[in-house]
């Protein structure tokens, strides 16, 4: 039996929708690596009450553990370690070493600003070294420390770990907490899962469906494994969690996928289409291919730069991405990607004959060994019945003589719509890295 974990993230701007929570899903990831069973994540506002029937709701599940996120700084709204204290059965006391600890990190501040209030400064440096009785505290990476947070009676309840808000103050906060001995002993029996991610691109989420039956009809125990699947940008995840002791059952499994799928499995170890191109580009492939780095351009006009916010997304992405021309206007297109006049009056700015030239325009306009070209009707006005909203042309040209050119026909809005172009075109540009290296035994369509 694995240790189980509830994540409680307080503050009423993550709970309204102004800030969107990034700790849950960071702590969530996090706990997986540990082999702790997340049960529950739930969102409250900055009210105590609240705070609280979150923290009896995880106790009375029977949590080891519970990590809350936010409401440890120095204002009066910020309460958690009181609520926390409170619902552990821990006086609250002042620390007095952590109050010369803040006092420390708060001195240059003060420099900085010698008009504020030293007063108001010394209570809320008071107010934060104030802290349950009989906590471990985590270093503050801001000025709030953290806590963990032992129950009263030893086996009556969680063990709970407070960390601060602000993302880049919980995550190194975290790793601080993972090596308390209070954590680590409300941890104790957990299991190690392994996980396991395949990742296709060109197939609805229902093919996956199908293929879980099938497994399970060739024999394969899916009782044994906690397969999860979902749709991503337009590409299918499998995630597979199983106890290391069922490695044989989820190599079956996974036998069954790659065979029925061989030709949109792009991804059996974890990696993402991005990291694939990034690598490809750097001349990645099988030893006995080796072949130089490339570079690659992009003239983009439906995506408005999009796809070259994505090619630079990886560090070190300088190394082959060389620039980008963001070709909206037909002016544009014509004047900065050297698409011929004509071909735009002839087939209209969306067509496999702009795409093309726009991807031949990046390609030599910018000195690049291979050129994008994306060219569509976003939406939502802007289609005809023969180029509805939603028809992307996209062209990738080179590294050699060689052009792929697809046209698709993306369902959703306009924010759909120009995400997913830059998928296709991220797996478009895949395959003509790999065109190269046939023997990495990858499908060509
Ligand atoms: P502070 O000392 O900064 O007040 P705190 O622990 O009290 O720290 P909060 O007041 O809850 O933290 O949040 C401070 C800021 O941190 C928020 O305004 C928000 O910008 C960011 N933040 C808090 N919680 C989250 C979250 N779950 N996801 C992303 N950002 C968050
Ligand atoms: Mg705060």
């Amino acid at each position: 039996m694995s240790a189980r974990a509830g994540i409680v993230v307080t503050g009423t701007e993550v709970l309204t929708g102004r800030v969107t929570d990034r700790n849950g899903p960071w702590l969530a990831e996090r706990l997986r690596e540990l082999g702790v069973d997340l049960a529950f994540t739930a969102i409250v506002g900055d009210r105590p009450q609240d705070m609280e029937a979150a923290l009896r709701f995880m106790a009375e599940r029977g949590m080891d553990v519970v990590l809350t996120s936010g409401g440890l700084g120095p204002t009066a709204d910020d309460l958690t370690a009181e609520v926390v204290g409170r619902f552990q059965g821990r006086p609250m006391v002042l620390d007095a070493a952590l109050e010369e600890r803040i006092a420390e990190i708060l001195r240059p501040l003060m420099k900085r600003w010698p008009d504020l209030d030293m007063d108001a400064i010394r209570a809320s440096n008071r107010k934060q070294a104030v802290i349950p009785d009989g906590a471990t505290v985590l270093d503050p990476v801001g000025t709030a420390p953290g806590l963990v947070v032992p129950p009263a009676e030893p086996g009556g309840g969680p063990t709970v770990v407070v960390l601060p808000g602000p993302p880049r103050e919980l995550q190194p906060m975290w790793s601080t907490a993972v090596e308390t001995q209070a954590l680590k002993a409300a941890l104790t029996g957990a299991t190690t899962y392994r996980q396991k991610t395949l990742r296709m691109f060109g197939i609805p989420e229902s093919e996956i469906a199908l293929t879980l039956r099938e497994a399970e009809s060739e024999g394969v125990d899916l009782d044994k494994l906690e397969v999860t699947t979902c749709l991503k940008r337009g590409e299918v995840e499998v995630v597979t969690r199983y106890e290391p002791d069922r490695q044989e059952v989820y190599e079956a499994f996974e036998r069954v996928v790659k065979a029925r799928h061989a030709d949109t499995l792009f991804s059996d170890d974890g990696t993402t289409v991005d990291e694939q191109v990034a690598s490809l580009l750097r001349g990645a492939g099988p030893p006995e291919r080796s072949r130089p780095p490339l570079t690659v351009a992009v003239a983009e006009s439906c995506t408005g730069g999009l796809l070259s916010a994505r090619l630079t997304e990886l560090p070190g992405s300088s190394d082959y991405f060389k620039g980008a021309i963001v070709a909206y206007s037909n002016d544009v297109k014509i004047a900065q990607a050297a698409v011929p006049p004509e071909l735009i009056e002839r087939h209209g700015a969306v067509s496999q004959e702009v795409a093309e030239a726009l991807a031949d325009g990046a390609r030599t306009q910018l000195e690049a060994d291979l050129g994008v070209g994306v060219t569509g009707v976003a939406g939502p006005g802007g289609g005809s019945e023969e180029k509805p909203v939603g028809l992307v042309w996209i062209s990738v040209a080179g590294p050699g003589e060689e052009r792929l050119t697809r046209s698709v026909n993306l369902p959703g809005g306009r924010f759909d719509v120009r995400d997913r172009a830059t998928t296709v075109a991220m797996h478009l540009l895949r395959r003509a890295l790999l065109a190269e290296t046939p023997a990495a035994g990858l499908p060509h369509s």
